[in-house]
């Protein structure tokens, strides 16, 4: 084989093996460059500070016994949207708690730490 055609040969196979391999890249550097951009996961509930609180991501999912009135609040009034620690997120309906910085809380999730917003 002479060195052009061979050159040849090295060239094809590198073409082919990056068009193999690019899927397999995106898949794995898609999710760290959004992850670096700062993307956001939810609160899992039953997890490490979210079980020290009761946090669930629908309030009808709360204890009974944990459905009480606070803050002169009627429990039907408390949910995260509600409550002095959430801010919204604004690129969508969810949004932030302080007790769980870098993460996202659902609207209608609740939690034990539920605080009346200041009038
Ligand atoms: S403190 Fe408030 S915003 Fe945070 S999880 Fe509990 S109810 Fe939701």
């Amino acid at each position: 084989m002479n060195n052009s055609r061979r050159q040849f040969f090295k060239q094809a196979l590198g073409v082919v093996g990056a068009v193999v391999a690019a899927p397999t890249l995106l898949k794995v550097l898609l999710p760290s460059v959004a992850q670096a951009q700062g993307a956001l996961t939810f609160v899992e509930p039953g997890k490490g500070m979210a079980a020290s609180v009761g946090y669930v991501d629908d309030k009808k999912k709360l204890d009974k016994k944990d459905q009480i009135e606070r803050a002169g609040v009627k429990f039907a009034n408390q949910k995260c949207s509600t409550c002095a620690l959430f801010t919204k997120d604004t690129s969508s309906v969810n949004g932030k708690c302080a007790l769980f910085p870098n993460q996202l809380v659902k609207p209608d999730g609740i939690c034990r730490s539920w605080a009346k917003k200041p009038n």
